[in-house]
């Protein structure tokens, strides 16, 4: 199995709506193949999340995984803040189509991607959705509900099948390098972050 190399912001693939998969070839071993190299480039990375344009094909294809271990790696304030409770399973994508659920509320958090590497910025997403879409057997999964951290992934991943990256929509002043993001946040709330950027910290 191999590794595609990541596609970085500034490359036009990046800012294409990406076409849809026609479901009779979803059992094609192109797609098969890209959904199996586009997994392996994931956790290579590693990543939590990983769109087909992002390694070069405008398809509309997105994969989510959030494992155990990375959970493991947060600290339970963490893990609250982020309501990033239990792993989220690799899950595949096709044509999916997602909706805030209703009432649902917004949250701001930082968030960095694999086409903008060494950077991070703080964007605000709905807390819960709801997603339709096809799995890699072709199987169709009607509108079901995912809360917080997955929620953000898929919010992130879905912008880019519309050519949208999380830069677009960053809290202003917000864009930092990753380390400087991991700095700030350490041991304090993202809200005292928001405030300080606002000029009220
Ligand atoms: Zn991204």
């Amino acid at each position: 199995m191999t590794t595609l190399p990541i596609v970085l912001i500034g490359d036009p693939v990046l800012r294409r709506r990406a076409a849809e998969v026609p479901p009779e070839t979803i059992a094609s071993p192109e797609i098969q193949t890209l959904i199996d190299q586009m997994i392996e480039t994931m956790r290579a990375a590693p990543g939590v999340g990983l769109a087909a344009p992002q390694v070069g094909e405008p398809k509309r294809i997105i994969i989510v995984e959030d494992p155990p271990l990375a959970i493991e790696r947060l600290n339970e304030v963490q893990r609250d803040e982020r309501q990033r409770a239990s792993a989220f399973p690799l899950q595949v994508f096709i044509n999916p189509r997602i909706r805030p659920a209703e009432g649902s509320a917004k949250t701001i958090f930082p968030e960095g991607c694999l086409s903008i590497p060494g950077y991070a910025g703080l964007v605000e997403r709905a807390l819960d959705i709801e997603i339709a879409w096809l799995d890699r057997h072709g199987v169709f999964h009607d509108w079901t509900p995912v809360h917080g951290w997955p929620a953000r992934i898929i919010q992130h991943e879905m912008d880019h099948l519309d050519g949208i990256l999380y830069t677009d929509k960053l809290l202003p002043r917000s864009l930092m390098t990753d380390d400087n993001m991991k700095r700030q946040t350490d041991g304090r709330s993202v809200s005292a972050l928001i405030a300080e950027l606002a000029g009220e910290g």
